[in-house]
């Protein structure tokens, strides 16, 4: 494992010597910001991370950079505001991780808890894919491209993970729609995953890496 050359704040968005890395004993990652969800719990006994489900979403949908899909993971989206506020806030969900639209980093539930992002879910032989997995939730939806900060983010976080969970690696990174088909779209066509896939190897081979 390389060693840490720089922590952020929450300032990974733009900062392009930040290194994220995760603290195994408290399940967060350095360099995020962190904010507490309480929609989680812990994983089944025995469970680590061993597969990284990217989703995509917005709140309002199709609008960016509001307060809101913070707002949903801690209870407390105005249901007044909105009509898919009404919609949706009575529902109890969360995500590890939230990367925004300029590439900053919000965590929401550690690691070595149970995020409820996937729902009803299956990959290869496994139903409840929240068992196992880590939450990326992009800022975004299916039809609109999604940002060169994210991408790199994303990267960036997933070589943090799998330096951190061993049953994680590269390619056990899939999407919402891989898992939960017919039910969930996201992160959706706007999704570039060649470009995911090249980024997360190139930030696997950075030097500092080690
Ligand atoms: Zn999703």
């Amino acid at each position: 494992m390389g060693a840490i050359v720089a922590y952020a704040n929450g300032v990974i968005g733009g900062a392009k010597d930040v290194h994220l890395q995760v603290d195994l004993d408290s399940g967060l990652m350095r360099g995020a910001r962190q904010v507490a969800s309480p929609n989680c719990d812990a994983r089944p006994p025995g469970m680590e991370a061993e597969l990284i489900v990217v989703h995509g979403i917005s709140l309002p949908p199709g609008e960016f950079g509001g307060p809101w899909i913070e707002r949903f993971f801690t209870n407390s989206l105005p249901l007044d505001m909105h009509a898919y506020f009404a919609e949706i806030g009575e529902l109890r969900v969360s995500a590890h991780l939230l990367v925004a639209r300029d590439g900053g980093l919000t965590q929401f539930v550690r690691f070595t808890d149970r995020a409820w992002h996937a729902g009803r879910s299956l990959y290869r032989d496994r139903v409840a894919c929240n068992d196992f997995s880590i939450g990326v939730e992009l800022e975004g939806v299916d039809t609109i491209a999604y940002e060169p900060a994210q991408y790199d983010t994303l990267a960036k976080v997933v070589a943090a993970l799998c330096d951190a969970y061993p049953r994680l690696s590269a390619d056990r990174v899939v999407g919402h729609s891989d898992i939960s088909p017919g039910r969930k779209t996201d992160p959706g066509p706007a999704f570039d995953w060649q470009r995911a896939r090249r980024s997360i190897a190139a930030a696997r081979e950075a030097p500092w890496r080690g």
